[in-house]
């Protein structure tokens, strides 16, 4: 499979959903792109993931940034907005559209067994319906690709996952349109995220290539779960993160990520002794 070569100039980027402010798992994440990009000499950019509205927290976005800034990250072009990329999104899919393989689905959520889409849409909508979303014909065959932290991975996402849905009823673009797109147009070499996001990987490196551009080398970090075992995040309540000790909450989120910290008493020793670290490890 075609893949940036790891001599390529670095381009990596940081990507939240502004649907609260950073909590610990986020800022591991964070931390982890921040450190990969800089340990490579690399551009770090700042990505708002704010087209999925309901989830979106009015000023969130600029919560994040000013986190980010207190704890000495620094992104190194203007962020963008994915609500402002919108015809970009629409272009993207007018090109697969053009190209046959979009269809609509008239499904409801209640209709389809649990699983893979099993394609009962693909040769056309039964009589009277309309779509209700549209999807991507995926193409057949196994995607792999070396995850540089999880290892190797395989799917055959047309058996696994099935034709899935790029744009929704209610008529927005779902999250693994929008991300291809806003990868490939920020020219993204390295992508550092949560292991959430390793299964949407294979689906991520066929889209890229049915438009015409070269995925991104992938590095999924563990994520940071509470004590009973789930994931922190900002729907169940992670608290918020302590900003008036910066150096602290650093080394909480380099901790977790399974480095020691032994001897760091300052931010000015965290930055290069966690770059240098990080660059022994995932060089
Ligand atoms: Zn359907």
């Amino acid at each position: 499979m075609a893949q940036a070569l790891p001599s390529a100039a670095y381009t990596g980027r940081f990507a939240p959903t502004p649907s609260g402010p950073l909590h610990a798992g986020s800022l591991i994440t964070a931390l982890a792109s921040y450190l990969d990009a800089r340990a490579h000499q690399g551009r770090w950019h700042l990505r708002i993931e704010d087209i999925d509205t309901p989830r979106v927290v009015h000023g969130a976005d600029q919560h994040i940034m000013q986190q980010l800034q207190a704890l000495e990250m620094r992104w190194d072009a203007p962020p963008i907005w994915q609500s402002r990329r919108l015809r970009h999104y629409q272009a993207a899919f007018k090109q697969l559209e053009q190209a046959g393989s979009i269809y609509g689905c008239a499904c409801t959520r209640a209709q389809l067994p649990p699983g893979p889409y099993p394609g009962i849409c693909r040769d056309g909508l039964a009589a009277g319906t309309g779509p209700r979303a549209w999807r991507w014909r995926v193409p057949a065959g196994r995607v792999s690709f070396e995850d540089r932290w999880a290892g190797p991975q395989t799917q055959d996402v047309a058996q696994e996952v099935g034709d899935f849905i790029l744009r929704r009823a209610d008529g927005v673009w779902t999250y693994q349109l929008a991300v291809v797109v806003d990868d490939a147009a920020q020219h993204i070499t390295h992508i550092v995220r949560g292991a959430d996001l390793l299964d949407s990987t294979a689906r991520q490196i066929l889209l890229t290539q049915a438009l015409g551009a070269l995925p991104a080398l992938t590095l999924h970090v563990p994520l940071l779960c509470d004590t009973q075992g789930y994931k922190l995040s900002k729907q169940n309540h992670a608290p918020a993160l302590d900003l008036t000790h910066p150096l602290e909450t650093l080394l909480s989120a380099w901790r977790a990520l399974g480095f020691d910290a032994s001897g760091i008493n300052t931010l000015e020793a965290f930055w290069p002794y966690a770059t240098q670290q990080w660059h022994q490890r995932f060089p």
